[in-house]
């Protein structure tokens, strides 16, 4: 006996959802048309990266790279993480604080689907020192959750590792839209991230007016809290949460990102939402994904043209169980297909009027139902 495991069946696709979308069943054929092509002998099997509900996010381990593990003299080599990688080239920061401009091991790209992501930033590696300055990366370990950019039904992972999404929004100016708030929690759970909420400006209103909306969500189980830059409010408090932790910063332009990250680390500047401003407008961005270090210890990512705040890949009826709290009452509607907008028997309404369900989150979820349903018929998932 060789001992060798057996090779794992390789699944094309894990889907929660039973409702059938012709979009992701052609992305389905294409990964798995991919993954032939580019693995035909290569037994894998693959994980879903642990975190959130209904993640979309995977990652491919392939018996080679394990015995390239195996292989690798981790006595000569250390340990660190991708801060950005371009082309043939990456930044990695060791574990002992070298800051190191790596190549890859050849045989890295060759086992990996993608060779252009064979490394990415936030991956976590093993280098091999070939001078004071310069390294060969032997290594990458498996990672746990990527954040990827979906391009003519190519997956393109843009960073690996990501823990949490930090959802700015403002007290006032631009108003305070809870909406806003839940369409951000929901592309937070399809990117398998932790959310955590930030109510900046908290100086422009008093604090009984968030007080509630920080009960409303805190009671859902989601993390939140009101800062200041201005005061200096809460900015202790958001320093705590992001240390150690690897976090992705989202929210609309002139809410205070920049101006918060200055606070918890003055000259830390992000590039997301310029870019993001003009993803909107043309496809292609080329800017690289950055991890940005926290003297604190943590990582900011620095992701500009993701566009993970908007509703991409979600359908009309997956939107209801992306809202928590509307779980449970879901297989109580008197009709099987309900809208939980305009039907009878709904018990999602029901759960409304009974105050198990707050208004605004209803709210919210109408509209995020209407704005679907209208892209849905308009562009539509057939093609011309
Ligand atoms: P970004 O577009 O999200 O990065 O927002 P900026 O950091 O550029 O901030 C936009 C505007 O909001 C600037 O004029 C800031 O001075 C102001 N601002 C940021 N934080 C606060 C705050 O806590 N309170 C008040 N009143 N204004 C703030
Ligand atoms: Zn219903």
């Amino acid at each position: 006996m060789s001992g060798r495991k057996k090779p794992q069946k390789r699944r094309g696709e894990f889907r929660k959802n039973r409702s059938k979308d012709p979009q992701r069943l052609d992305l389905t054929r294409e990964v798995q048309r991919q993954g032939l092509d580019h693995a035909a002998d290569l037994p894998t099997d693959q994980r879903i990266s642990g975190k959130g509900s209904i993640s979309r996010f995977r990652t491919i381990i392939s018996e080679d790279d394990q015995q390239i593990v195996r292989s690798i003299n981790e006595g000569s080599c250390i340990a660190g993480r991708v801060l950005t990688s371009a082309g043939q080239t990456c930044q990695v920061r060791t574990v002992d604080d070298r800051l190191l401009e790596c190549t890859v091991r050849q045989v890295l790209r060759r086992v990996s689907r993608d060779e252009r992501t064979a490394v990415v930033a936030g991956d976590l590696v093993f280098v091999l020192p070939v001078s004071e300055t310069k390294g060969v990366i032997e290594r990458i370990e498996p990672r746990r959750g990527t954040l990827s950019r979906q391009n003519q039904r190519r997956e393109h992972i843009l960073v690996a590792n990501v823990d949490q999404a930090l959802i700015v929004v403002s007290a006032d100016d631009p108003p305070f839209k809870p909406a806003l708030i839940d369409r951000y929690l929901i592309s937070s759970s399809l990117g398998g991230l932790i959310p955590l909420i930030c109510i900046n400006k908290a100086d422009l209103v008093g604090p009984p007016t968030l007080q509630p909306w920080i009960g409303m969500y805190s009671a859902l189980g989601y993390q939140i809290l009101a800062t200041s830059t201005h005061t200096g409010y809460g900015i202790e408090n958001l320093r705590g949460k992001l240390q150690q932790k690897s976090t992705v910063v989202s929210g609309q332009s002139g809410v205070g990102k920049s101006s918060l990250l200055n606070a918890i680390q003055p000259g830390l500047e992000l590039r997301t939402g310029d870019i993001t401003k003009e993803t909107r407008k043309g496809r292609h961005t080329t800017t690289l994904a950055q991890l940005h270090e926290l003297a604190c210890g943590g990582w900011v990512v620095d992701t500009p043209g993701i566009r993970q705040m908007e509703l991409w890949q979600v359908n009309s009826r997956q939107l209801p169980g992306l809202f928590i709290e509307f779980r449970p009452l879901l297989h109580l509607c008197q009709f099987p297909g309900c809208t939980h907008s305009h039907e009878k028997g709904c018990a999602v309404k029901f759960g409304v009027a009974r105050q198990l369900i707050h208004t605004p989150r209803y709210e919210s979820y109408l509209k995020l139902l209407s704005d679907l349903q209208q892209s849905e018929s308009g562009t539509g998932y057939t093609r011309r």
